[in-house]
C-alpha cells in the first residue's frame, strides 16, 4: 500500500507540474507582447489619449475619441523653454526636437506607450532642441535621423552626433523638396533650408509642411525672419491650418508676410513659463492676432494634445481655455500720432515706406484721416480699420 500511495503521490506531482507548465505558457506576459509593453495603460491602449487630456477637455468626448482614433494625434509637449512635438498614427511615431536636458521627454513617450520612433527630427543644433534627443537616442529604438546636417560646436552637439552616427540609424540630411509619404493622405515635405545658403543656426532650421488628410501643419522650428523670406521666395505652398510658432514666440521670426501666406487657423507658442527671454513677444502676438490666428502657449495650456481626422481637427490642452488673440493687451494697439517705423509696420498694409509716409504726415485726427498718406486708399484704410491695431490720440 505504501508503494502505491508513494506512486499516486508522484503521479499528482506530475500532473500538477503539467498543468502549472501549461498555466504559465498561456499567460507569461513576455510570450506575446514586447518587454516594452508592459508599461501600457488600458485608457491609453485603447484611445491614445492620455487621462490628464481627457480630464482637460470640456463635456464628453468619447464621440470624438471614436472618430479621430483612425487618423492622426499631434502632441505639442509642455517641456518647459524648448521643443518637444510627437506625430503619431497607428503605425508611425515621428518626433521633433526633444526639448532641452530634463525635459521630461522621456516620460511623456513612456506615458503613451512608444516603443519606436521610425522618425527623430533635429530641427537646429541648439540645446533647447536637441538636448533631450540624447536621452531619447539612448532609451528608445529609433529608425531614421532626420536634421539640417549643420555643425555645431557644443558639446551637446557632439554627443547627439555620435548617437546618431553609432546605432544602426538610418540618418538624413533634410533640405527644401524633400519629402517622404507614410500613406497615400500622410506625408511631410521640408520646405526649408535650401543647400544653397548658409544660414545661422536659428535660420537653418528644417522647416517642414506636414500633410495629414486634408489638414496641413506648418512646422518652423527656429526660423526667424531670414528663413522666412528664403521660404516665401522660394514658392513652396505654405498655406497651412496649423502652424508652430517659429522660434517660442519670438519677435525676431513671425513676419507678417509670412504668416499672412500660412494663414493658419490654429497655432501654439512652445515656450517656458517666466522665461528668460520674455517668449512670446508682444511683435509676434501682434501679428497672429491680424491674421485671425488663435493661439495656444504651452506655459500656460501645457500639453497639447491636437486630434486631426481626415477634414477636421480638435485641440485638447492639458489645462483648458484658449488664448483668444482678441484678448491682447492695450499696448499692442499702435498709436499712428506716436509709433516708431517697426511698430506703425504691424498695421496691415503699412510697409516701411508707407510708415514713413505716416510720420512725415503727422498729426492725423482719425484713421480715416490717412488718406492723406500716399498709398493708402479707401479698401486699405477700410482693412486698417478691421483689424483693430491702428489708434488714433494725440
Ligand atoms: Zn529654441
Amino acid at each position: 500500500m505504501k508503494r502505491i500511495g508513494k506512486l499516486l503521490l508522484s503521479l499528482l506531482l506530475i500532473l500538477l507540474a503539467i498543468i502549472g507548465f501549461w498555466v504559465y505558457q498561456r499567460y507569461d506576459p513576455f510570450d506575446k507582447i514586447g518587454k516594452n509593453e508592459k508599461v501600457l495603460q488600458p485608457e491609453i491602449e485603447t484611445t491614445g489619449i492620455p487621462e490628464h487630456y481627457l480630464a482637460a477637455a470640456e463635456g464628453d468626448i468619447a464621440d470624438e475619441v471614436e472618430e479621430y482614433r483612425s487618423s492622426w494625434r499631434i502632441h505639442f509637449f509642455n517641456v518647459g523653454q524648448g521643443d518637444a512635438i510627437l506625430i503619431q498614427d497607428e503605425n508611425f511615431n515621428i518626433l521633433i526636437d526633444g526639448g532641452d536636458r530634463n525635459s521630461g521627454i522621456i516620460d511623456e513617450l513612456k506615458t503613451l506607450a512608444v516603443d519606436t520612433l521610425h522618425w527623430v527630427i533635429a530641427t537646429h543644433p541648439h540645446a533647447d532642441h536637441i538636448a533631450g534627443l540624447i536621452d531619447v537616442l539612448q532609451t528608445f529604438p529609433v529608425i531614421n535621423v532626420l536634421d539640417p546636417g549643420v555643425d555645431h560646436s557644443s558639446r551637446i552637439y557632439g554627443n547627439y552626433r555620435e548617437l546618431v552616427n553609432a546605432g544602426a540609424i538610418s540618418y538624413t540630411r533634410g533640405f527644401a523638396g524633400w519629402s517622404y509619404s507614410f500613406t497615400d493622405d500622410f506625408a511631410m515635405e521640408v520646405i526649408h533650408p535650401d543647400t544653397l545658403t548658409q544660414y545661422d543656426i536659428n535660420n537653418s532650421s528644417i522647416v517642414i509642411r506636414m500633410q495629414l488628410g486634408s489638414t496641413y501643419a506648418l512646422l518652423t522650428g527656429d526660423a526667424e525672419h531670414e528663413a522666412e523670406n528664403a521660404i516665401l521666395a522660394s514658392g513652396f505652398d505654405i498655406d497651412s491650418d496649423i502652424i508652430k510658432v517659429g522660434h517660442h514666440g519670438s519677435k525676431t521670426s513671425s513676419s507678417n508676410e509670412f504668416i499672412a501666406a500660412v494663414s493658419p487657423e490654429w497655432g501654439i507658442i512652445l515656450c517656458g513659463e517666466d522665461n528668460k527671454y520674455n517668449f512670446p513677444h508682444a511683435e509676434a502676438l501682434a501679428v497672429y492676432q491680424a491674421n485671425q490666428t488663435s493661439l495656444f502657449q504651452s506655459d500656460t495650456h501645457g500639453d497639447v494634445l491636437l486630434l486631426v481626422g481626415d477634414s477636421t481637427y480638435e485641440a485638447f490642452p492639458e489645462f483648458t481655455g484658449i488664448f483668444v488673440p482678441d484678448a491682447l493687451p492695450a499696448p499692442l494697439r499702435v498709436n499712428i500720432n506716436s509709433a516708431g517705423i517697426d511698430s506703425l509696420t504691424l498695421i496691415v498694409n503699412v510697409g516701411d515706406v508707407t510708415a514713413k509716409r505716416i510720420i512725415e504726415n503727422r498729426p492725423f485726427k482719425s484713421l480715416d484721416d490717412l488718406s492723406r498718406v500716399k498709398g493708402l486708399g479707401l479698401a486699405r484704410i477700410a482693412a486698417i480699420k478691421e483689424q483693430g491695431v491702428a489708434m488714433v490720440t494725440d
